[in-house]
């Protein structure tokens, strides 16, 4: 089911969207790249007859979107034929080109054609300098606040990508208005998760969150654009708990952002999910290699598209099976009465304790 009425997907036998790694390579630097990405195409990337074949499973196994990550997506000459390709059979389609040199006007043009159903764009500061120094490259913000603006001019549905860490947490404020300010109708707000170059950043603290949750609840009843929060999955814990503060919402509305927005928002916005998506669990990472894996945050590799069923792996890996699971949960997650609704970044767990079924590190309750 696609449209004003969201997805509905049983995450048991399908993710709702896949994140294919079409590339790892990019000519930023970005301090946060969970891929550590460098600019050189690794020759053992998937091509573009193994790329089709991987979305026709992706297709038959019941998945709505796909998104074509990197790395730059735009690295790779044969995207738009990939996004064509995708169309074609019926998926919803998404890529985050980075802002370097190659996004230029004739791209994205060309990104229109081939139909495209969103573009992201990633924003970490409200100013180039901040911007800039993240991804260590001048020039950078420019090129992706112009990028943005191509996408406006050529209706192409925009979202923007940011990642909130110690570096930048203070800068909410002018972040929110800076989204607003893009016609935007997506907005995807992550929280670092310390994986690859992003070991060397520090997280935002579990009160930190606590703020930024709030500011984006805040907005979000303001705006008409999905706020999606990613590898926070306590949002909807935060949601929950200001409910009951201030009692029953007097407009239906406001009532809870992802079941709201997964009903009324944005008519062309990708994709909308009333239920909680973390690693595995509504979610599947398909690394530049073919490698499978619960997330991209979360990179154990439980087999790979050139040589497994992607399906099988999905619905049968007991490592996949096992995070569907919140009775496996362990700590306060495995106590608490979100556990279902939230579960904890499962990535997060991972990558800081090397288990992923620990307590999430960064979570308010029982402290
Ligand atoms: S303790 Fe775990 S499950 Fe409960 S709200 Fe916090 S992160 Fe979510």
């Amino acid at each position: 089911m696609s449209g004003k009425k969201g997805f509905d997907v049983d995450f048991k036998q399908a993710p709702l969207l896949v994140i294919w790694e079409v590339t790892r390579a990019c000519t930023l630097a970005c301090q946060h790249c969970r891929a550590s990405a460098i600019d050189y195409r690794h020759p053992d990337e998937l091509n573009l007859e193994e790329g089709k074949i991987l979305l026709d499973e992706i297709k038959a196994m019941g998945t709505p979107i796909v998104v074509f990550t990197g790395g730059d997506p735009l690295q790779r000459t044969d995207l738009e034929e990939l996004i064509r390709y995708g169309k074609s059979i019926g998926l919803r389609i998404g890529t985050i080109p980075a802002g370097t040199p190659r996004l230029d006007k004739t791209r994205m043009r060309s990104l229109k054609e081939s139909g495209v159903d969103q573009v992201a764009f990633s924003i970490d500061a409200p100013n180039a300098a901040d911007h800039d120094s993240f991804r260590q490259v001048p020039g950078s913000y420019d090129l992706t606040l112009q990028g943005a603006r191509w996408a406006q001019e050529l209706n192409i549905p925009l979202q923007i990508n940011t990642v909130f860490h110690q570096g930048n947490q203070h800068q909410i404020d002018e972040l929110c208005d800076l989204v607003k300010s893009l016609e935007v109708v997506f907005w995807e707000v992550f929280f670092l998760v310390p994986t690859g170059r992003g070991t060397q950043l520090s997280s935002c603290t579990a009160e930190e969150m606590e703020v930024i949750f709030g500011k984006l609840y805040a907005l979000s009843k303001k705006v008409p654009f999905v706020i999606k929060v990613t590898e926070a999955q306590h949002y909807r814990r935060h949601i929950r708990q200001q409910e009951r503060k201030v009692g029953p919402p007097s407009s239906v509305t406001h009532r809870n952002p992802y079941e709201v927005q997964a009903k009324t928002a944005h008519p062309h916005a990708i994709g909308r999910s009333s239920k909680v998506v973390n690693a595995g669990n509504g979610f599947c990472f398909i690394d530049h290699t073919g490698n499978i894996c619960p997330s991209g945050f979360l990179s154990e590799e439980r087999g790979n598209v050139r040589t497994h069923s992607l399906a099988h792996i999905y619905r049968e890996d007991e490592f996949f099976v096992n995070l569907r699971n919140p009775k496996l949960l362990k700590g306060k997650c495995g106590r608490c009465e979100f556990k279902t609704s939230c579960g904890g970044s499962r990535s997060r767990a991972w990558a800081v304790t090397g288990d992923a079924w620990a307590e999430e590190p960064f979570c308010v309750l029982e402290r």
